[in-house]
């Protein structure tokens, strides 16, 4: 993996992130808009050393809780 990926949505760019688990690449723009994390809501082992998902992770987990809809109740707490 010596060479430069291009990003997944704009193959005539290069990429500045990888996702380490589905091994995509995302351009700066992707990883400004978010668009660079492809399973917020899943669990990521990764995780931990991602810059996506440093960078991300707020609007990540507001996505994921939309995504879910509505007041869901029982589960509480989490990671935080
Ligand atoms: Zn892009």
């Amino acid at each position: 993996m010596e060479r430069m990926n291009k990003c997944r949505y704009h193959p005539d760019r290069d990429a500045c992130v990888v996702c380490q688990k589905m091994e995509v690449s995302y351009c700066q723009e992707c990883l400004d808009n978010c668009r660079a994390c492809t399973d917020p809501c899943l669990y990521c082992k990764f995780r931990q050393g991602c810059v996506i998902w440093e960078l991300c992770r707020r609007e990540a987990k507001k996505r994921c809780q939309e995504k879910k809809g509505g007041p869901e109740k029982g589960k509480k707490g989490g990671e935080g």
